[in-house]
């Protein structure tokens, strides 16, 4: 695309101005500079020429049809931090950041969902349902209060309701979106009535604007399921080795015992949650040194304690029968050397803003290969992890979440590194492209919110039919390439 500079450059912000405002549009370097990154992963930066802050859908519209005419690229962003480094800018343009349209437009207590503005953070979502519609709770992350819920739901994301309800793409009831070339479509049940109760029985072209990493269009509004908040237990369930506890998660999933969640770390992930800094006497592989290598969180709804016992009884005995234990978060810590209860973090308190992952190595780097798998490639996945991890004198933390009842999982290895030390990000990028590169060669992982060469990766095999289909429906909706270049296929 055309560089933006000279007098092309002030049309463009006049034309925006005129827009949004001049309030919202900046191109200052102390500005744009930090729509640039995706702060703490391994991906390059990019560059934008500005930076705007639209109010309404009307907004986005007009600046859609000015940058399609004048064929500037267009990056939508909540926060920028997905890790995958897909809202970088990677060809100038203008980064649309959408946190001013941050409103909670309507719950349907009786259909259970929200409508939502683009902008709507998980603090915001989280806040005004427990102030307004405590009955109800939503699928929520573990990112960061500040991150974005539409980015986390049309990106295949994934919530602490992840084993009743699927991905965060399930999740999703309908949607209104402004197309690339400026016209403004809904999706789902709202395409003909005001209601916003699901996708069902209409062709589901929510799909246009799912999985695509902000490529064909910008979200501007979205119908999202709500759950009755029922009163919720967490246990961990802690084993010696990796494999006894995915096989006792294999066996969980198929007990139907009212499981909301089930999502488990290793030793490392569990010591950074802790405040333990990477060190030394941490080992490389956990299993090998003598640690209990497996710490899974199950939570469960029930609707009077009675039935919460009974649940809790089934748990306690397919846990046993698997050879693991049940802990409540006092007894889980016990496990731990003194010195790693620092802050004393425990996987009981969800949402926990992860902070710690970062800290780690007190460098404030990290970033992961994170994957949808079959269950059978789950240990394997953790396996090739390790010892690719370990090759690079890294520490793999494993991560992973059983998803929709059990017919899928997301496996995902996370590497810590020091942002301030080119040495050690360069070989954390390394180990990161070489866990991709050999984890691919199980055959169900597919990488998910993946930067650009993990997206190349995935559909390296892929039905070329499928591939081509794809391709033709990005021309039709964005003829132009407008939207996000550089993070499509
Ligand atoms: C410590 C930490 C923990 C995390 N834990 C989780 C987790 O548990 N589960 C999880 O799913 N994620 C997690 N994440 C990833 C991510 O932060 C969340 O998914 C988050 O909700 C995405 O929000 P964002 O504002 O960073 O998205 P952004 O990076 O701003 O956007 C993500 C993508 O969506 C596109 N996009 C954004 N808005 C729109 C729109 N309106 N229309 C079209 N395209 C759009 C962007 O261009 C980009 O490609 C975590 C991140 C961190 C740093």
């Amino acid at each position: 695309m055309q560089k933006l500079e000279g007098e092309r450059k002030e049309k463009i912000r006049k034309e925006l101005e005129k827009i949004v405002g001049p309030d919202f549009v900046s191109d200052d370097p102390e500005i744009t500079y930090l729509y640039h990154w995706d702060f703490v992963t391994a991906e390059e930066p990019g560059h934008c020429d500005f930076v705007v802050m639209p109010g309404s859908t009307e907004e986005i519209q007009a600046l859609m049809k000015l940058a399609n005419r004048e064929k500037i690229p267009v990056v939508p962003w909540v926060s920028g931090i997905n890790i995958g480094g897909t809202a970088i800018p990677k060809e100038g343009g203008i980064v649309v950041d959408l946190r001013r349209m941050n409103r909670i437009l309507e719950v349907n207590e009786d259909d259970m969902y929200a409508i939502i503005e683009a902008g709507v953070t998980w603090g915001d979502l989280k806040g005004y349902l427990e102030k307004h519609h405590p009955n109800l709770r939503a699928g929520i992350t573990w990112s960061p209060a500040g991150t974005g819920v539409i980015p986390c739901y049309i990106c295949y994301g994934f919530t602490d309701l992840g084993f009743i309800a699927g991905t965060g793409a399930d999740f999703i009831n309908g949607l209104e979106v402004v197309l690339p070339t400026g016209e403004v479509v809904r999706v789902g049940s709202c395409m003909c009535t005001n209601y916003w109760y699901g996708r069902a029985p209409l062709p589901d072209l929510a799909g246009l604007f799912i999985g695509w990493d902000g490529t064909t269009g910008i979200v501007t509004k979205a119908g999202i399921k709500l759950w009755p908040n029922l009163p919720t237990e967490y246990f961990i369930v802690m084993t010696n080795t990796f494999e006894q506890g995915v096989n006792i998660f294999k066996k969980l999933a198929r007990a139907r015992i009212g499981i909301v969640d089930m999502c488990f770390v290793n030793y490392t992930w569990m010591m950074s949650l802790l405040g333990y800094h990477e060190s030394e006497e941490l080992p490389l592989d956990p299993e090998e040194a003598g640690y209990q290598d497996f710490y899974g969180l199950v939570a469960i709804m029930a609707y009077t304690e009675k039935e919460m016992e009974a649940k809790r009884e089934a748990l306690e005995k397919i846990v046993s029968e698997g050879g693991g234990i049940v802990a409540d978060a006092n007894m889980a810590l016990n496990f731990f050397p003194e010195e790693a209860r620092i802050q004393g973090y425990t996987l009981m308190n969800p949402p926990i803003h992860f902070y710690n992952c970062w800290n780690f190595s007190y460098g404030g780097g990290g970033e992961w290969i994170g994957s949808y798998l079959s269950s059978r490639d789950v240990v394997k996945y953790y396996k090739i992890a390790l010892s690719v991890a370990k090759k690079y004198g890294k520490r793999a933390q494993m991560y992973g979440r059983v998803m929709g009842g059990g017919h899928y999982w997301i496996g995902r290895v996370n590497i810590n590194f020091n942002k301030d030390d080119p040495e050690d990000f360069e070989r954390a990028r390394k180990c990161l492209m070489e866990i991709d590169e050999k984890v691919r060669e199980l055959p169900s992982v597919i990488r998910y919110k993946a930067p650009k060469w993990a997206k190349e990766r995935n559909f390296r095999e892929a039905d070329q039919n499928a591939l081509e289909l794809i391709k033709k429906i990005k021309k039709l909706l964005d003829p132009n390439g407008i939207m996000n270049p550089g993070h499509g296929l």
